[in-house]
């Protein structure tokens, strides 16, 4: 064996450096290594000096690592090589360094060969480049498109989710100022504002919470997005990284069943109007019904008596067929709407004397209630008369009906635009917001707790089905328990 000639410097370094150093004979024996390979390997020198160094190499590194050193012997020059030992607890200890080789006299005496042990950083770096595959195998696969963005709002990050969303590729967005492609105009500046406001105070109202947006997609269609937004810090700098759904689907579906469930309540309470109905309109019937029987009863008895019969029993005889025949008018005019088969006969006539009539007569039936036709106007009309009559007659009566306490109903006419605009005002109980919108509809009837009014639910979707049939509108104002303006319009020619 070569003995070897260091002077006290190169011992020194060659006992406390942290590399590993071997030197190896041309029969590939170990003369001797140095502390800090003893110390990376686990073997003791004695258990290593005069060994084939071959038998500290990893088994798959020492094809490699024989032919680099025979190169290194050959070509007399040293390059790098990366490989590894095997340690005596068997692990691999993966080193970085270089094989030199000496010479005397032209001849190779010994290789030597100075390491680094690389082990802690390779594996470091394994692990980085495992975290990224999972990384990219979850932006791959994720089922949302996440997009990431700097502080500058460039975007960093897009993945194939976010290119099915919005219709970008990622060449097409990455390193783009992510406001031009997918924010509406609109929302840019307030966009840009809470960037610059969370740069300044750390605040971001959006961050870490799930909001509900609208988005632009790569053909400017708008639609519906879910974003949650969280943010990190990385290498000094803000990142943001959203979390985005289309909801275009979801919010559909909502809608659908949000109107599907507004169907039902409205069904359902239909058919609640519906059976109130029914047992009002035979209450309604009855009524007029009973007492008819009875005074006919009366009107016999008297004959069978052989006495004269009581005028005033015939009066409220025929009053009560007139009732009678006016609930029946009115249930035959509903079903007639529901089949479109109401006919109208349209004829020339004097508003003004069409108004009067029917206040007139519904001032016969009232000694509760002045009707005080305060102004009108004469104008001619083409239209049905006996149906505008009809409503007159309905508003007026309803105006009595729902005033109990009141004394007075304000009737009045006027010429707007080219149409006569007539108004029925009550001091009544008027009505709540939330039943003005359902009052024309068929068998509606205000729940009007104790106070008990009777009525089918009916007048005032025929009046509004006559109204309309001859273009017109009508309408309601009114403040509970101040009382109720009706009014109608009417253009001079409706036909
Ligand atoms: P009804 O036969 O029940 O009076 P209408 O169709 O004429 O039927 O009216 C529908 C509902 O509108 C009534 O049940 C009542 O609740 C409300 N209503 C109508 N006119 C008035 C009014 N002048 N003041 C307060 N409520 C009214």
């Amino acid at each position: 064996m070569k003995r070897l000639n260091f002077d006290a410097h190169f011992v020194d370094l060659f006992n406390h450096t942290n590399d590993l150093i071997h030197f190896v004979d041309m029969d590939s024996r170990i003369l001797t290594v140095n502390p800090a390979w003893v110390r990376n390997l686990g073997f003791s020198l004695e258990e290593v000096k005069g060994k084939c160094i071959y038998d500290f190499i990893d088994l798959d590194y020492s094809d490699m690592y024989l032919s680099y050193r025979q190169d290194v012997i050959s070509k007399k020059e040293a390059s790098e090589i990366e490989f590894c030992f095997k340690a005596k607890d068997g692990e691999q200890v993966i080193v970085d360094g270089q094989v030199g080789c000496v010479y005397e006299e032209e001849e190779p005496v010994y290789t030597r060969g100075v390491f680094r042990n690389i082990t802690a950083k390779k594996q470091a770096e394994t692990w980085l480049e495992r975290s990224q595959r999972r990384l990219n195998a979850f932006l791959t696969s994720a089922p949302s498109a996440v997009i990431v963005i700097d502080s500058q709002q460039t975007i960093l990050e897009w993945n194939p989710k976010a290119e099915q969303i919005f219709g970008f590729s990622a060449d097409e967005v990455l390193g783009q100022k992510l406001a031009d492609k997918i924010i509406p105009l609109e929302y840019r500046e307030k966009h840009t504002r809470g960037m610059l406001h969370f740069l300044k105070t750390g605040e971001g109202p959006v961050l870490n919470k799930t909001v509900e947006l609208t988005a632009l997609n790569k053909l400017g269609k708008r639609f519906p997005i879910n974003l949650s937004i969280s943010n990190v810090r990385v290498e000094n700098e803000w990142l943001f990284i959203g979390f985005i759904s289309d909801i275009t689907e979801h919010k559909l579906l909502q809608e659908e069943n949000i109107r599907q469930e507004s169907q039902i309540l409205q069904s359902k309470l239909l058919d609640q109007k519906k059976d109130e109905f029914l047992s009002m309109a035979s209450h309604e019937l009855k009524t007029p019904l009973t007492s008819l029987k009875a005074y006919v009863q009366l009107i016999e008895k008297a004959a069978a008596e052989g006495k004269p019969v009581q005028l005033p029993f015939v009066g409220k005889a025929s009053s009560n067929i007139l009732r009678l025949e006016s609930l029946i008018a009115d249930l035959l005019d509903v079903s007639k709407i529901k089949a479109n088969k109401i006919h109208y006969n349209f004829e020339t006539f004097s508003f003004k004397e069409m108004l009067e009539e029917s206040v007139e007569s519904i001032r016969f039936s009232t000694y509760t209630h002045s009707i005080i036709l305060e102004n009108y106007i004469d104008v001619i009309c083409f239209a049905d008369k006996p149906r505008i009559e009809q409503v007159v007659q309905n508003l007026i009566s309803n105006a009595i009906k729902y005033s109990p306490e009141a004394e007075k109903v304000l009737i009045n006419s006027e010429l707007i635009n080219g149409q006569v605009r007539v108004s029925v005002r009550d001091f009544g109980i008027g009505i709540d917001n939330q039943n003005i919108k359902h009052l024309f509809k068929r068998f509606w009837r205000v729940e009007n707790g104790d106070m008990k009014f009777q009525g089918l639910g009916i007048g005032l979707y025929i009046s509004k089905e006559i109204i309309e049939r001859h273009q017109g509108s009508l309408w309601v104002e009114s403040e509970p328990g101040k009382g109720s303006t009706f009014y109608f319009s009417l253009p001079l020619s409706a036909s």
